[in-house]
């Protein structure tokens, strides 16, 4: 086997890399994979744009992946050479103050993963163990690799517990995990989804997915839209996925008298976000808010996928090189791509 591997390395804001680095051997409890798809994510995006609040560079770039195992290091049983594979980007620890009640998302010692943009890429021991995942050959590469997304919106669809027939109205909508959540709340039978977002390409691909209304937020105020589809109400649940401030107070304007508002989106460290604490309080107003998700909905995310109940490919537009993750990142942030797949094989 070959010694060197190119890899797409990210090196601050707007700044990527292409290296000649040397292939990592698999040490105890890990696995080597040979990269075959590895979708950009709106992460990746954050991180081109303002740097990541965790890792600070230089690291390989990218964390959704499937592909085949290379190696696997000593002790590693449920993984073989040649096996089609994807993970989580990161694991629980299982034993810590917030892992013991069931808050697994919440660890203090989760382990991540990245270097999806490379060749080839390691996957630590305890993502091996907990949240890597054998994909059956009906489930192409790049459609299995978008578990991490689906963990966390898995997780966030747990908290807002969609009933059948609420109207769900989901703010910052055509980004890929607003089109997982809208298959959720399909899945809870949601009455109605109303998608509002930035991106008409987008929003088109939300109404395929089944939006019953998508509104360009360009063009309208989205409180007055989502409350003239609710009878002047609000919608039962707003989820919030645009990450933006004004999208969290947008969001709590838009959801009705006891309805729920999850907070998807995270903002920046430091940010105050406005609410009208009456219309919280008298109109008893759930706020829900989320992080990540757990080994458990990992396990989760990864059947809905195998078995369809989540559909993955309307998410991916394209592939493109390892020498291109840049240009693949800004299609995304111009709207016209929802996630784009890297295939260091081009
Ligand atoms: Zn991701
Ligand atoms: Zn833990």
């Amino acid at each position: 086997m070959k010694k060197e591997m190119r890899a797409a390395v990210y090196l601050g804001p707007e700044k990527i890399e292409l290296q000649n680095l040397p292939i990592p051997e698999p040490k105890e409890g890990e696995i080597l994979v040979k990269v075959r798809a590895a979708p950009t994510c709106g992460t990746d995006v954050k991180t081109y744009r303002r740097g990541h609040p965790k890792f600070p560079p230089p690291f390989v770039f990218g964390h959704e992946f499937g592909g085949d195992v290379v190696s696997v290091g000593r002790g590693v049983t449920k993984f073989r050479e040649g096996m089609r594979v994807t993970a989580n980007v990161f694991a629980e620890c299982g034993e810590c103050f917030f892992c013991q009640r069931g808050q697994g998302n919440l660890c203090e010692n989760l382990v991540y993963n990245f270097g999806a943009f490379a060749e080839y890429m390691i996957v630590p021991a305890s993502i091996t163990r907990k949240t890597a995942f054998e994909i059956p050959n009906h489930v192409p590469y790049a459609e299995a690799a978008l578990l991490e997304p689906l963990v966390t919106v898995v997780h966030g669809w747990h908290k807002a517990a969609i009933q059948p027939g609420e109207t769900v109205a989901i703010i910052g909508a055509g980004g890929p995990v607003s089109l997982l959540h809208l298959q959720l709340a399909q899945r809870s039978g949601a009455g109605q989804v109303i998608a509002v977002g930035h991106s008409p390409a987008r929003l088109k691909v939300a109404a395929e997915l089944g939006a019953a209304h998508t509104l360009n937020a360009k063009e309208a105020d989205t409180v007055a839209f989502i409350r003239g589809l609710t009878g002047g109400y609000g919608a039962d649940v707003v989820i919030e996925c645009a990450g933006t401030k004004t999208a969290w107070e947008t969001a709590v304007e838009a959801v009705r008298k006891g309805g729920r508002v999850l907070w998807f989106g995270g903002l920046p460290g430091g940010t105050k976000v406005e609410i009208d604490a009456a219309r919280v309080h008298y109109g008893e107003i759930d706020l829900l808010n989320m992080h990540g998700g757990t080994a458990a909905e990992a396990r989760e995310a990864f059947d809905l996928i195998v078995s369809g109940g989540v559909k993955t490919a309307p998410l991916l537009n394209g592939e493109l090189p390892l020498e291109q993750v840049e240009l693949a990142l800004k299609r995304m942030i111009a709207g016209e791509a929802v996630k784009v797949v890297i295939n260091p094989e081009l």
